[in-house]
């Protein structure tokens, strides 16, 4: 065939299919040997690993990542170390080379970078925000909530092993999951396996700050969000099969009716448990992952399983829609599954089909979505000012260039904000001495009252170089370095919620 018309023709199949931008192709490959380093990148449809060559002692993560056809720089790309770590990927920041891997400034080894391509990813750690934001629970996690709603209850559904692309794959197998709608692409941890991705989700931290790193470790170093809400005198239960494999309040469950799982103890259990008085249930369902392993993802047995396993959670919603009880409604997998050469299911790698969990949620007896909260000023003024973030985001803005410098050395970019002494203004400040700003996370600055007057260039910026502000967001104090010299950055409050006038 011509070779200009086979190229043609491999082009239209891309475009037909649609998957081109998630399938990633390393741009260059140059073997193994000293001056080398090779990095796993997994996207919702991929898995690569590119071995690069660095002049020097390391290169950028975004030069890394541009050795892989198909990544972009947009979107989220998430990074795995080998403390267990999972976070944002820091573009600009430096990896050395070390023994034929990258590894940070910490000295954590890269594992493998994780890009979401054009569609928006979360980490299971919101599965825990999620629920705790609903029930007005303080928690430390600064995971993004999947939605923001005040809900009576919270049911947390696991489907153990659902991975994002075998649900994708057998949608049509599972009508009432894929009804709920809001479904998203979750990253789990590394290793994806049971006791690793679930303490991630109902913890909301990594496991190197969740402590559950591999499959021995069972003693949790954070609280789960059903703890939370025991602490705060709320009813919580979490119903389980029959091995406790965390130390963690859990109800187990033994296969009475000797079917061969426990999963319909389980689901009895919950159906009598809604019908209760419990604000927090979680209910973990093990036959998919239990089939997949015995007979293969691709087996009858397999699509029975996730049969079965979507009209239990059809149940559940009926059962939440004939409440009148305002419940949030949670599902998520702990790791997704793939077939090994036998054609039995596995998972525990560092490959997209076991990375690649998912979360959903529905609301259900009227619980409403609220809208994303933005920043309130108050304190020592005649008005308490509230703003949501489209709200805030649609107030006369001030755009300008500011260097933030921090012991990694200074950066200059262009935001784009509210005057502080405009917000203020607003709010009718009384008398007044100096100004505190408080994070999402509990901290705050006390800024001399001069930062507010006209002209100071001080700013609660919402976005840099145009582009929303996510990690550091989505607003944070912005200080120039005329007022408060030359490390700035350190009183440049991220994530801020509050702002007080004190008198
Ligand atoms: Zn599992
Ligand atoms: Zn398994």
């Amino acid at each position: 065939m011509d070779r200009r018309l086979l190229g043609a023709l491999i082009l239209l199949l891309l475009l037909i299919t649609g998957t081109a931008a998630y399938n990633l192709v390393p741009r260059i490959d140059e073997g193994g040997g000293e001056d080398t380093a090779s990095v796993i990148v997994i996207a919702p449809n991929s898995t690569v690993k590119v071995t690069v060559r660095a002049d020097g002692d390391g290169m950028r993560i975004e030069d890394i990542l541009g050795n892989v056809k198909g990544w972009e720089d947009n979107g989220t790309t998430y990074c795995y170390t080998d403390d267990g770590g999972l976070f944002r990927a820091r573009m600009g920041s430096f990896a050395h080379f070390d023994d034929g891997a990258f590894s940070l400034e910490g000295g954590e080894t890269i594992l493998g970078f994780a890009w979401g391509g054009g569609t928006d990813i979360q980490t299971l750690m919101s599965v825990s925000t999620t629920a705790a934001l609903a029930l007005n629970l303080s928690h430390g996690s600064t995971a993004p909530a999947l939605v923001r709603t005040d809900a009576d209850r919270v049911v947390v559904l696991e489907l153990d092993g659902l991975g994002r692309e075998i649900l994708k794959k057998n949608d049509v197998m599972a009508p009432n999951i894929i009804s709920l709608g809001n479904i998203t692409p979750a990253l789990s941890a590394y290793p994806p396996i049971t006791n690793v991705g679930t303490s991630m989700a109902v913890t909301g931290y990594p496991s190197s700050e969740n402590g559950i790193l591999q499959r021995a470790d069972h003693s949790l170093r954070k609280p789960t969000f059903l703890e939370l809400a025991s602490r705060h005198g709320l009813e919580e239960v979490w119903l389980e099969g029959d091995t406790q494999f965390l130390d963690a309040d859990m109800e187990t469950h033994v296969d009475i009716n000797g079917n061969g799982s426990a999963d319909d103890e389980i689901h009895f259990s919950l159906l009598r448990e809604l019908n209760g008085s419990a604000d927090v249930i979680m209910a973990h369902y093990h036959l998919l992952d239990d089939t997949g392993h015995r007979f293969g993802i691709n087996s009858g047995e397999y699509e029975g399983a996730l049969s079965i396993l979507d009209s239990r959670v059809g149940e559940v919603m009926q059962e939440l829609r004939s409440s009148d009880r305002s419940t949030l409604l949670v599902l998520f997998s702990d790791h997704g599954m793939h077939d090994d050469a036998d054609g039995l299911g596995v998972h525990g790698s560092m490959d997209h089909r076991d990375m690649f969990a998912m979360t959903a949620y529905g609301l259900f007896g009227g619980a409403e979505e609220s809208p994303e909260p933005g920043i309130v000023i108050g304190g020592s003024t005649e008005n308490e000012v509230e703003y949501t973030l489209d709200e805030f985001r649609s107030l006369p803005s001030l755009v300008g260039n500011y260097t933030l410098k921090s012991s990694g050395g200074p950066q200059t970019n262009r935001y784009t904000g509210v005057p502080l002494h405009e917000l203020l203004q607003e709010a009718r400040p009384v008398g007044g001495t100096s100004i505190k700003a408080y994070s999402v996370d509990g901290m705050s600055i006390q800024y001399p009252i001069d930062y507010s007057y006209e002209g100071s260039g001080v700013i609660v910026a919402y976005a840099m170089n145009g582009k929303d502000l996510t990690d550091d967001g989505p607003l944070r104090v912005i200080v120039p370095q005329s007022l408060a010299g030359e490390y700035n950055s350190q009183v440049c409050l991220k994530r801020v919620v509050r702002i007080e006038v004190v008198s």
